[in-house]
């Protein structure tokens, strides 16, 4: 597989319309690598076009073993292909290859999932008279416009195209204008796979480009967005015009609650990887932690240990755990938000600092007395930061937890059932996990409280988040 560089639409890969191209940087070398087809109006309106008349044409009418079939084909291409996958999304975001290749396979098995949910899927059958049949159908929607951010790339592209095309909707991909590789690979697999011309296009370019015209496209049924908190308001705004069905996977500043009855040792080895992975790109980062104030010292002492052992660095090495930041900018971003904490007095534990010459690299840091109104308390960050406080008493730990606009992921840390399960409804977020840091499971939901977002991905609550619910009474 070479390194793809034309959109798809319509069956086929092709140049933008207008010509109009995006390069590529490496940002663990700052070099460019790539140029890729960037999208303009005219190729949103065509490729929503070509997917309404694969819809109508045949794909939503498909018998479901069908539609299973090529959804498995193209997992299966997934795994043949991985290891172009993994280095494609390396390259253009910096991951480390060795998570690059878990989130290739985490979207092949969710491929797999929904290709195996196709003829699982039910409507109801429901008494509502004497005589006569009441029953429920799940219909597909018609034409899904998916919208994906630069950090996870491929895992968030594969379960929004994955469960939308499992219930018989065409689907317009548009991948963040950094990261356009592995979603165009996904539809070059598509292609290879069987999939019909139309039913999956693929979009690289900028949001602000195209974002406007595919979101209020009269054709479009739904817009499953993940990004910023500040787009996904915008996109829903935009989508109230036609009253479109909307799901929105937006920011975080999750909690990791550790109490004293834990093994506080074990979550404080744990957690640098729950905030810092990813180089701390990502939506559900413990970038705040609250630790019960006995364990508070010793707790510190070992978290920062284990966050000065964390390998930084080539992102082709197999060790590499974190690797440089996304971009220039993103960077420059989380450097205003340290230079923040010095002005506001908060002590840097570790990091702070850039610890390579050449890429977007940055430490990863751990701030201790930062203010409750502090920017890098109260706003997601999006880089390799965390700040981490003593509490004394549960409710108002709790009550400052709850304070965050945000509501996505946390972790809490305690061996006391009682207070595991009292403190898991108490804390207002859609993932929590306990003694443990995974929030994100195939089979599971997974999405946000508040400006966090709304609707869910991944699970059968994803499916039913692709269709329209149909009643029907038929008299006796
Ligand atoms: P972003 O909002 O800048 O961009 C996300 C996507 O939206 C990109 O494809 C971008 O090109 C597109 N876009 C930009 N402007 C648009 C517009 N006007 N209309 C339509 N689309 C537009 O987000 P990002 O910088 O790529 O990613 C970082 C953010 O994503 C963080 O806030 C993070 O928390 C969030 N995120 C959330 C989840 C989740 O599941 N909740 C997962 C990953 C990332
Ligand atoms: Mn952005």
């Amino acid at each position: 597989m070479t390194l793809p560089s034309q959109l798809y639409v319509d069956g086929a890969f092709r140049a933008a319309k207008s010509g109009r191209t995006t390069t590529l940087i490496n940002p663990a070398t700052e070099q460019p690598f790539a140029e890729v087809a960037a999208a303009g109006v005219e190729d949103v309106n065509a490729a929503i076009e070509s997917a309404q008349r694969a819809w109508e044409g045949g794909w939503r009418d498909l018998a479901p073993g069908k539609r299973a079939e090529v959804l498995f084909a193209i997992a299966r291409l997934l795994r043949d292909y991985a290891e172009h996958l993994a280095e494609f999304e390396m390259l253009q975001i910096g991951k480390p290859i060795s998570d690059a290749r878990d989130e290739v396979m985490l979207g092949a098995r969710v491929f797999e999932y929904y290709a195996g949910a196709v003829g699982k899927f039910y409507g109801q059958t429901i008494p509502v008279a004497r005589g006569g049949l009441d029953f429920t159908l799940r219909q597909s929607m018609g034409v899904v416009a998916a919208i994906v951010p630069w950090n996870f790339p491929f895992p968030i592209a594969a379960w929004k195209a994955a469960p939308a095309l499992a219930a018989g909707n065409c689907v317009v991909l548009k991948p963040a204008s950094l990261s356009p590789l592995t979603a165009l690979a996904l539809g070059q697999i598509a292609h290879a796979a069987g999939l019909p011309s139309g039913v999956l296009q693929v979009l690289s370019g900028s949001g602000s480009a195209v974002g406007d015209a595919l979101v209020t496209h009269p054709l479009i049924r739904k817009v499953s967005f993940t990004g910023s908190t500040e787009i996904g308001r915008r996109i829903m705004e935009l989508a109230s015009r036609d009253i479109k069905r909307v799901s929105l996977e937006l920011g975080g500043k999750s909690p990791n609650i550790v109490f004293a009855d834990a093994d506080w040792q074990r979550a404080a080895e744990s957690s640098p990887m729950s905030v810092f992975a990813n180089t701390g790109q990502d939506c559900c980062a413990r970038s705040r932690m609250f630790v019960e104030r006995s364990v508070y010292e010793p707790f510190v002492e070992k978290f920062v240990a284990a966050t000065k052992k964390l390998i930084v660095g080539d992102p082709t090495k197999a060790e590499t755990q974190l690797g440089p930041m996304v971009s220039a900018g993103q960077r420059a971003s989380v450097e205003e938000y340290l230079a923040d904490a010095r002005k506001r007095g908060s002590k840097f534990a570790t990091g702070g600092g850039r610890p390579h010459p050449q890429g977007f690299y940055l430490e990863p840091t751990v701030l201790l007395d930062v203010g409750k109104e502090d920017r890098c308390w109260r706003e997601e960050i999006f880089g390799p930061v965390v700040a981490i406080t003593p509490f004394d008493d549960e409710a108002a730990m709790l009550r400052e937890v709850n304070a965050s606009p945000y509501g996505l992921s946390g972790s809490i840390w305690t061996n006391n059932l009682s207070r595991a399960l009292r403190v898991s409804r108490a804390v207002q977020s859609g993932v929590l996990s306990v003694n443990s840091h995974s929030s994100v499971h195939v089979e599971a939901p997974f999405g946000g409280f508040k400006t966090s977002g709304l609707g869910r991905d991944l699970g059968m609550t994803a499916m039913e988040g692709y269709t329209e619910l149909k009643n029907v009474y038929v008299a006796e």
